[in-house]
């Protein structure tokens, strides 16, 4: 497919409330999404790495300037029959997943556009429905907590994630844990253990976790692989999981039993599907989760988890509860199934079937680069 042009775009989101973190609160989020064109066609892809380097080191001004400077102008003008080979021409560019899953994700939303097929069923996926679980941050007290989990539950979804963090930890989990005894959960310490922790970790396995989610440092597998030897639960990596060679290491050492897949901080599909491929080769399970990206890129995280392997309900929502209007033009929306569970399903329209909605991506743009 040729590659004649691409348009790339840093664009400002207005979340419906702000979003708390680790390191403050946001009341936007920072995405980059990308126009590719081939002759009179073209699809979207997007990429949200935040405004700050505070999920990974990449940030959305940064993604931007990669795109721009180095990854697009190596891509535009050539022809590549495969997502591997576009990865193989700009694997000379070190690191920047991020930016460089922008141009892999528009790829396949193009490849897929032109072979008139939805991108799920191109991407190999086994079926059209996918189901969602619901996640619970750092909430104002537990009793609130408790009523959103107990919603959540009623509501059909079928297991929650619960953060889990300094302050919000052991009592939080076993106030939960007392409501609801026997139903699906897990936390997610987004890497803010310590190995000096770990005897407090052990003692999850009281609490019947499906996993335990990212417990230290985006940077070790080492301390995973030894933490996992001491426990019955599972634990499953995120941001320690960056490529597929660090997936087949993370394996190797049996740092973890899940991996959660984000297709745009592994560098896009191509790298994600490879990694999923990896994992269901050593019995290892997959699921995907999101990062407050707009509907488009939600749909390019639904695609990836329609793939056979990935077993365990997605981290993706409804537009509606991050964005009022969601940037566009088709919003994402959590439907109810047949036996009540919560559910995503996937557009039956070639390609992504959705792009950004003009005259919002024009108001959200913060900056705005043409490669041609
Ligand atoms: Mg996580």
């Amino acid at each position: 497919m040729q590659i004649d042009a691409v348009e790339i775009f840093q664009v400002a989101m207005h979340l419906n409330a702000p979003w708390r973190t680790a390191y403050g609160e946001d009341a936007t989020v920072e995405t980059v999404l990308l126009r590719m064109h081939s002759g009179a066609r073209s699809a979207w892809g997007e990429t949200c790495p935040l405004a700050s380097p505070t999920y990974s080191a990449e940030w959305a001004g940064g993604v931007f300037s990669v795109l721009r400077d180095w990854l697009a102008p190596a891509a535009v003008g050539r022809s590549f029959s495969s997502g591997e080979a576009l990865a193989a021409e700009l694997a000379r560019f070190k690191g920047n997943p991020f930016a460089k899953a922008a141009l892999d994700n528009a790829w396949w939303a193009l490849a897929a556009e032109l072979a008139g097929q939805p991108l799920h069923r191109f991407l190999g996926g086994r079926r059209d429905v996918v189901e969602v679980g619901e996640d619970f941050g750092v909430q104002d007290s537990i009793d609130t907590l408790l009523a959103q989990v107990g919603a959540a539950y009623a509501a059909g979804y079928a297991r929650v994630k619960l953060k889990f963090r300094p302050g919000w930890g052991l009592e939080m989990l076993r106030a939960v844990r007392n409501e609801f005894p026997t139903q699906r959960m897990h936390i997610d310490l987004n890497g803010s253990a310590t190995w000096e922790q770990s005897e407090m970790l052990t003692r999850l396995d009281d609490f019947h976790l499906e996993m335990i989610e990212q417990p230290m440092s985006g940077d070790d597998l080492i301390d995973h692989a030894r933490l996992q030897s001491m426990l019955r639960t599972p634990l499953c990596l995120d941001e320690s999981i960056t490529s597929l060679a660090r997936a087949e290491q993370a394996i190797d050492m049996g740092s973890c039993r899940w991996i959660n897949l984000k297709p745009a901080r592994v560098g896009g599909l191509t790298q994600a599907v490879a990694i999923h491929e990896a994992c269901r080769a050593a019995g290892i399970g997959c699921w995907v989760g999101g990062m407050l990206e707009s509907a488009v890129g939600a749909r390019i995280a639904l695609a990836l988890a329609t793939l056979e392997n990935c077993t365990y309900p997605a981290d993706l929502f409804s537009s509606s509860k991050f964005y009022s209007e969601d940037l566009a033009d088709l919003p994402v929306v959590v439907e109810t199934g047949p036996s009540g569970g919560r559910q995503l399903r996937c557009l039956d329209a070639s390609g992504l079937g959705c792009s950004p909605d003009p005259e919002r991506l024009a108001r959200g743009t913060l900056a705005h680069a043409v490669c041609e």
